[in-house]
This record gives structure tokens, C-alpha cells and sequence, in this order.
């Protein structure tokens, strides 16, 4: 367990009468800069309320973020190289695809367009790579890769703005300031939607975005579309859910164009279409092949998204793996260095052993199923009973285990919209730990890349006695890195 902690970067706790001042101050900044969503209760499309955040950023050590930034174009390559490997995605999620109903149905559809032939053969992939702190700070671990729907990109933007607004408000030199390192993961992300766009090679065709029924992260997604506008003014970009998608809006054109409410699509961005209720009928499914099938460049592919799978990240752990994709020893070694246990569940000998060291210790491992959007997996002693319920099932392969990270704790405000159930109030104190991703942009082929970027990051704050912290479930925060040395 951690006992580690990490200094915060200014003196706490504020004065009660500071305190009360920096939060009204801070709630109306974020508020009018856009770090909002729409209100989960009651509902409203003419209404947005805070987005949870960090009264100050929270401090993080330097040599680990600058580390993981670094090896963010080695992973965008690790990623786009996996999506293209057909031998190696099979293998990887054969047995997964026998338990988990909806990897196999991605994986279906995946080996008709496959056997089809790709009508496009470039993805973008807009990626986030989550890590935590390891034990004392100086290690770095990866969580998880995500392929897509990777979310937060433009208010993470907005949150290190934010955060230099505050320091300096409370009274901090522009010195400490600095500390906060530059973010502008907005437009990176922007830039590589448009980058496809262009590939493309029609000024009519727009950009689709695939969103949820109701989409409760508006601003984040929102935002990505008015600076593409910005950036690019000719571009049109519409938003449409796969169950508001009808066969009659939605067709292919005679050289597989995607056609929806009769325009040519170039891009296809999927904020939604990452968890099965996206899909409630065969009719969303058909929609998602249709998409597929398509010349339109997808973001993701549905081989980016079967990259992404925890099942994947699992594979790639596996001895000699990274070998097989990378150039030089070097990339290998920094790679290897951010990985941390993953363990096939399969019936085998590597499995029956891992069922074993998730039951007798239960605290050093984290379940996990093929689901995305955080709340899925299972942690201390329920372990437990999982895999001893699961032991003998063939439910057993849509798991994988892996090694529980332990951050170092550090104190913050997290400051929330009133209406939120508080479990503790703002103007208290609380032990937090701290989750950072780092963006990269990737477009490629099967024969090359075309460009490949690390564009910025984000740092997801949560209550350290939480095991998961979801920002829109109001359990996280929106935070930014403050770096020590
Ligand atoms: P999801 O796809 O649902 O986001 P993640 O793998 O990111 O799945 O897990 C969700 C959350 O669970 C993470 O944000 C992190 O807080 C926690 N978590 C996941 N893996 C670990 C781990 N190995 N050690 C500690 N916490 C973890
Ligand atoms: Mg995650």
C-alpha cells in the first residue's frame, strides 16, 4: 500500500476567508471558459454546470512525465502496427472473442471488412495513454491505451490555463507558473482530424461525429468542433447518434462513399460506439459495418479499436512481443519500462497460475473485462470471489489481471457544481492520487506512417479512497500537472 505522498505546490490549507474567495473565483472562471458538461440530473439542452476540477493542480515529478511523453510515438507506432497485424490481433483475441460477446462482434466485423478488402486503407487514430505514479514517484506505469473516444483533450487545455490563472491569483510568481507545462492537446487532436480530411481529397465531404443519445460531456466534444471550424472554415461537421442513424440517412455511395443525410463523409470520429449499449440492436451494429465498409477514414478503424482492447495491451506484455514491432532495442526498453504485470485468464498454465495470485492476493491485482468508460473492473477482495466463481467457466477468457498500481497521495480541493451528491465538501481538504494521460495523433496505412505526434496531456484527479474515478460521474476532477523535480 502507499504511504508515499507528494508535496502540493503551494501552501496548504488556504485561510477559510481565501479559500471561500478562490472558489467563487475559480467556479466562474471554469464555468465561463467552458470546463462544463451537462447536468446528469434533471437534464436540460439548455444548461451546463461545472465540470468537477482541482481548486490547484496537483504536483507531479517532472522526470516520469517527461518520460511517458516521449514514448507516446513509440506507442502510436506500437498501436498502428498491432491494427495492421492481422496474425497477431487473431491470436491475441481468440479465446477473448469466445467469452466477450461484444469484442467478438467488433472482431466480426472486422474479418469481413478484412476478407472484403479495407475500402480505405488509412486510420487515424486519436489516442490517450493513462498512467499512474508507482510506489515512491519515480516509476511511471501505464493503465490502459485508449483508441477510442479518447475524451478530455480540450478541456484538459482549458484546465492548465485555468490552473496558471488561479496560482496567480493566489498570489504565486510567474516562476510557479511555469511549472505548469504547456498543454494544447485541443488543437492537436484538431489537427490531425483535419490532417485526414485532407487525405481524403474532397472539399465537399464533411466530418461525422458519432456521439451518444445524450451527450453529457458536451463541451469537451462541442469544442473539438468549433476549432476545427476555426482551423479549417471550410469544413462541415455533423453529429449523429447509431441509433438516430436510419438506412435511408445513411448509405454507401458507388465507390463506397458514406453518404449520410446526402452528403460525402471523409472522417468518421466515434465519441460513442465504445460500450454495448451503443449498440441496443442488430440495426446499430449493421450501421457500425456500413461505416466500415466505407471509404470514409474512421477514427478508429475497427482494427484501432480492436488494438485498444485490455485483452491487446495483455499480448503485448508478453515476452519478445514488442520485438516484433518496433525497430531497435531501445524503443523496446522504454516501452517495457512503462508496462506492469498483465496476466492471461485462458485455460493454460499462465492462466491457472494467475487465477491462483488474483485469489491469495487479492490487493495486488486489478480485474479487468473488455469495457471502456471506467466502473467495469474489480478490485481488493472481490477479486476473490470473481475468480473463484469464474475458475472453472469459460466466461473466465473475456478477463485479464493485472498488477494494482499504488500512486503516491497528495492533498487538493476538488471543487464541484453544488447540485453534485458531495461526499465531501469543496472547502475541505482531500487525499486525492492522480491519473495522467498523454494524447498522441497517428494516421497511417499498412505500408506507412503519416504522421505520428505526441499533442499534449490531462491529469484526472480522483479521492484516494475511490478505486475509479469517472469526471462526468463526478467522482474524478479535472486537474493539470504542476511539476517537481
Ligand atoms: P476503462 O477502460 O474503464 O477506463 P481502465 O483500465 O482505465 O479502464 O481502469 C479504470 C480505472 O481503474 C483507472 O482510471 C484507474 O483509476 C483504475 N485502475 C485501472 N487499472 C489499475 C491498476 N492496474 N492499478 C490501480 N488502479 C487501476
Ligand atoms: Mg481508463
Amino acid at each position: 500500500m502507499t504511504t508515499c505522498r507528494l508535496k502540493p505546490c503551494i501552501q496548504l490549507p488556504l485561510s477559510k476567508e481565501k479559500l471561500r474567495e478562490s472558489i467563487d473565483k475559480a467556479k466562474d472562471w471554469t464555468l465561463m471558459h467552458g470546463m462544463s458538461m451537462r447536468p446528469m440530473k434533471n437534464y436540460n439542452k439548455d444548461r451546463v454546470q461545472l465540470l468537477p476540477f482541482t481548486l490547484i493542480p496537483s504536483s507531479f515529478p517532472e522526470k516520469p512525465f517527461f518520460i511517458v511523453k516521449s514514448v507516446q510515438v513509440l506507442l502510436n507506432e506500437l498501436i498502428h502496427k498491432v491494427a495492421y497485424d492481422n496474425e497477431f490481433l487473431t491470436n491475441s483475441l481468440k479465446s477473448t472473442i469466445q467469452a466477450d460477446p461484444f469484442t467478438a462482434k467488433l472482431f466480426h466485423i472486422y474479418e469481413i471488412v478484412r476478407k472484403e478488402g479495407f475500402s480505405q486503407n488509412i486510420s487515424l487514430g486519436l489516442l490517450r495513454s493513462d498512467y499512474l505514479l508507482h510506489d515512491d514517484g519515480c516509476k511511471i506505469k501505464q493503465v490502459e491505451i485508449n483508441t477510442i473516444a479518447a475524451s478530455f483533450a480540450a478541456l484538459a487545455t482549458i484546465t492548465s490555463q485555468y490552473h496558471k490563472y488561479i496560482l496567480s491569483e493566489l498570489g504565486h510568481t510567474k516562476e510557479i507558473c511555469e511549472q505548469i507545462p504547456e498543454n494544447n492537446a485541443i488543437t492537436g487532436f484538431c489537427n490531425g482530424l483535419i490532417h485526414a480530411w485532407e487525405l481524403y481529397d474532397n472539399t465537399e465531404a464533411i466530418i461525422l461525429f458519432i456521439v451518444e443519445d445524450v451527450s453529457y460531456n458536451i463541451s469537451d466534444q462541442r469544442f473539438h468542433e468549433f476549432q476545427i471550424r476555426q482551423l479549417c472554415p471550410k469544413i462541415k461537421i455533423i453529429r449523429r447518434s447509431l441509433t438516430s442513424l436510419t438506412s435511408e440517412e445513411v448509405k454507401l455511395g458507388p465507390n463506397k462513399e458514406l453518404i449520410v443525410a446526402n452528403m460525402i463523409v471523409a472522417v468518421v470520429y466515434y465519441r460513442s460506439g465504445y460500450e454495448l449499449e451503443a449498440y441496443p440492436t442488430e440495426k446499430e451494429w449493421d450501421i457500425r459495418l456500413l461505416i466500415e465498409r466505407s471509404r470514409a477514414i474512421k477514427c478508429p478503424s475497427v482494427q484501432y479499436h480492436l488494438a485498444g482492447t485490455k485483452k491487446v495491451q495483455q499480448s503485448l506484455v508478453q515476452c519478445c512481443v514488442l520485438k516484433k514491432f518496433l525497430k531497435d532495442e531501445t524503443s523496446v526498453d522504454k516501452i517495457q519500462e512503462i508496462f506492469t504485470g498483465l496476466y492471461t485468464l485462458d485455460f493454460n498454465k499462465d492462466g491457472e497460475k494467475a487465477v491462483e495470485m488474483g485469489i491469495n492476493k487479492p490487493n495486488k491485482f486489478v480485474l479487468k473485462p473488455q469495457r471502456e468508460g471506467g466502473g467495469n473492473n474489480i478490485y481488493n477482495e472481490e477479486i476473490k470471489t470473481w475468480l473463484s466463481s469464474m475458475r472453472d467457466s469459460p466466461n473466465r477468457t473475456a478477463w485479464i489481471l493485472m498488477d494494482r498500481i499504488y500512486p503516491p497521495l497528495q492533498k487538493n480541493y476538488l471543487i464541484r457544481a453544488v447540485e453534485e451528491p458531495s461526499l465531501k465538501d469543496d472547502f475541505d481538504l482531500s487525499e486525492v492520487i492522480s491519473e495522467l494521460g498523454v494524447y498522441g495523433v497517428i494516421i497511417g496505412d499498412s505500408n506507412n506512417i503519416i504522421l505520428n505526434k505526441e499533442v499534449g496531456h490531462v491529469l484526472r484527479t480522483k479521492f484516494s479512497s475511490e478505486d475509479e474515478g469517472g469526471i462526468v460521474a463526478g467522482i474524478g476532477a479535472l486537474d493539470s500537472p504542476y511539476l517537481i523535480s
